[in-house]
């Protein structure tokens, strides 16, 4: 996946290995959701992988510079 243009290359269908369920836009399975990645998630997922690298930077930038 292109990071900077948000385009993967998706195949059509594709049988999941962890749980053996055939998936529409397979890109991998999360271990941590159980759960396949594919084309009806891929938004909400790329939108939580944001949301976390959001935190996390906010997190960082405040203990470095917010200490008193
Ligand atoms: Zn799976």
């Amino acid at each position: 996946m292109c990071a900077f243009s948000l385009q993967f290359s998706i195949k059509p269908v594709q049988v999941c290995n962890s749980c053996n369920a055939n998936v529409l836009g397979f890109d991998h399975h999360c271990p941590s959701f159980e759960n396949c990645i594919g084309q009806k998630n891929h938004l909400m997922f790329m939108i939580l992988i944001i949301g976390f690298l959001a935190v996390e930077a906010t997190y960082t930038i405040c203990s470095t510079y917010c200490e008193q």
